[in-house]
């Protein structure tokens, strides 16, 4: 409403009436990144530590309900003590080392996600196709979801499919800043997130296209290599300075 009537008050006075996009529509791009302020790592840091939930460490019989629910089998042993290892940094950066259960699962998805903010689960087949900086990337996107969680959900209940979109573009934001600040090159992420698509159209249940939750591969893609010569000339002013 204000912004109508302060551009009536423009056309009003004769100025020009081109007006730059930025000024009349936000994109979710800019509105996602508008979240994490100027980016500078200490302050993207202040500020999740700020939006960062308790933990929520739920009974081991929710858990049980959660692996039962997928109908997938839990993987135990060596292989998923070295996801635990390749792993920690991302979950150290998140507070969440020792403090999230990890469970590995058989299936042929691609596929990671934080189940009810209680577990996180990874598939074999995701271990399968991405290098270990890769799947870091995507864990930190997956953890990156427990900051705006209530959100998400009214999001959903809302059926506010932008805000949905918004929220995603958040997340791929901070798997980028992630990688970068435990000394991974963040363009793993958008490497993997192609990958995880490809694969998952073959598989028929992935689009390269926005859908009501999730923006194009396109927009990911290119937020991610804006973020990565961002974040590179952030570094390299720092090291000057
Ligand atoms: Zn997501």
């Amino acid at each position: 409403m204000l912004k109508q009537i302060t551009l009536a008050a423009i056309f009003a006075l004769g100025l020009p009436t081109v007006i730059p996009a930025q000024t009349t529509r936000t994109t979710e791009t800019d509105r996602a990144l508008t979240r994490l302020g100027d980016l500078a790592p200490d302050a993207v840091r202040r500020r999740l530590s700020e939006m960062r939930p308790q933990v929520y460490q739920p009974g081991p019989v929710l858990l049980k309900v959660i692996i039962n629910r997928k109908g997938l089998t839990v993987i135990t042993g060596e292989r998923v003590e070295r996801l635990k290892a390749a792993l920690q940094p991302v979950l150290a950066y998140h507070d969440r080392d020792g403090k999230l259960p990890i469970y590995l699962l058989r299936s042929e998805q691609p596929r990671a996600f934080v189940d009810y903010r209680a577990a996180l689960i990874i598939t074999t087949k995701l271990m399968l196709i991405t290098s270990e900086a890769e799947l870091r990337g995507i864990v930190a996107h997956e953890l990156a979801h427990e900051y705006l969680w209530e959100e998400r959900a009214r999001a959903f209940s809302n059926r506010n499919e932008s805000l949905l979109r918004e929220i995603e573009l958040f997340c791929d934001a901070v798997a980028a800043i992630t990688l970068m600040e435990i000394g991974d090159d963040p363009a793993h992420f958008g490497k993997a997130l192609e990958r995880m698509t490809y694969i998952g159209i073959t598989a028929g249940n992935s689009t390269r296209s926005e859908t009501k939750t999730h923006p194009s591969l396109d927009a990911r893609v290119k937020l991610n290599r804006w973020l990565c010569r961002r974040l590179s000339s952030a570094i390299l002013q720092k090291g000057v300075g």
